[in-house]
């Protein structure tokens, strides 16, 4: 019996972006925020969103709910809070937490859930508010077979790639450690910026001829012209979030005894930039190669 009637929590950077990929399928949307005037403006600009007042009554009204959240502890008071999902679910209904949240506290809600009679998946995604407005995000899915076979037509509409990675959880892990990995990506790629323009070459011309040779990445495709060149500083991704992310991809390596001495050199290099960065709203996840040109006293600028 797959899911007819969906609801979605956290109206955010991303959710925002996300309702309307389902709500065009005809399927009405059932959601919540916090910030009341995020989900009201997203009722007003499309067709079959209902607002609802709490996650309870979104609960109430579905047969699946998706989380999108800054991180696992936001689901888990969303899911057994006061008048959270869990008072609305009946037996048999599904919580899909999209959030990058921690891997060990999603296995935890998950068997929590299930005394209940609620199943959970995981289902974080990459690919960005670029991804989420164009319905191409990449999904990493983990949970039962036959539960995430009836959510396929909710999450369908939003992705182009979709990946199954395991049990419950383990779709959170695979996203911390893509996360950490770009983060790494990110400092590998302003370093090697910094000392071309210290020597006088153009960062447009160093972008070009490395994404067309073997130091391309992911930032010196996504980031380093468009929010570092530009002096945008831009993209829809906070600096607290992928901060958080670094932190919970920290945390897993703890937890599974890994050395990762590259990665904890690069950690304490953000956790120093947090610092530096001080009030971080409004800043994105580009503010690295920014205290990064602060270290190196010149910017990556034409
Ligand atoms: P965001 O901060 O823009 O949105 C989060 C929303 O959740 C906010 O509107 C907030 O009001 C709401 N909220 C928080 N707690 C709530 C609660 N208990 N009940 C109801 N609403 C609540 O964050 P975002 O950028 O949309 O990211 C959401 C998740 O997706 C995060 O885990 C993030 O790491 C992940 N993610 C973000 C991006 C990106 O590019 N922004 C990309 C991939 C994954």
């Amino acid at each position: 019996m797959t899911v007819k009637t969906v609801g979605f929590v956290g109206i955010g950077n991303m959710g925002a972006r996300m309702v309307p990929h389902i709500a065009k399928t005809g399927t009405p949307v059932h959601i919540y925020d916090l910030n009341e005037e995020a989900s009201n403006a997203m009722a007003r600009a499309h067709n079959g969103i209902v607002v609802e007042k709490s996650a309870k009554a979104v609960a109430e009204a579905t047969d699946a709910v998706i989380t999108m959240l800054p991180a696992g502890p936001d689901v888990n008071k969303c899911a057994l809070g006061p008048n959270g999902l869990a008072e609305g679910f009946s037996k048999g209904d599904i919580l899909i937490d999209m959030s990058s949240s921690q891997p060990w506290l999603t296995v935890e809600l998950a068997a929590e859930l299930a005394e209940r009679g609620i199943s959970m998946i995981d289902s974080p995604v990459s690919g960005g508010t670029t991804g989420a407005d164009a319905g191409t995000l990449t999904l990493m899915i983990g949970g039962d077979d036959a539960i995430v076979e009836r959510c396929m037509p909710v999450l369908k509409p939003m992705a182009k790639h979709i990946f199954r990675t395991g049990k419950v959880g383990s779709g959170h892990a695979l996203k911390t450690l893509n996360n950490m990995l770009s983060g790494i990506n990110t400092m590998a790629a302003t370093e090697i910026m910094l000392v071309g323009k210290k020597f006088g070459l153009d960062p447009e011309v160093m972008v070009d001829v490395i994404n067309e040779s073997t130091g391309m990445n992911g930032a010196m495709k996504r980031t380093m012209k468009q929010h570092v060149i530009s002096r945008s500083f831009g993209g829809g991704f906070a600096w607290d979030l992928k901060f958080k992310d670094f932190v919970i991809a920290m945390e897993l390596a703890r937890k599974t005894g890994t050395p990762i001495p590259l990665c904890g050199m690069a950690f304490q290099l953000n956790e120093a930039a947090n610092n530096w960065i001080g009030d971080a709203s409004g800043k994105t996840s580009s503010e690295i190669v920014r205290w990064m040109e602060h270290m190196a006293g010149v910017e990556i600028k034409k």
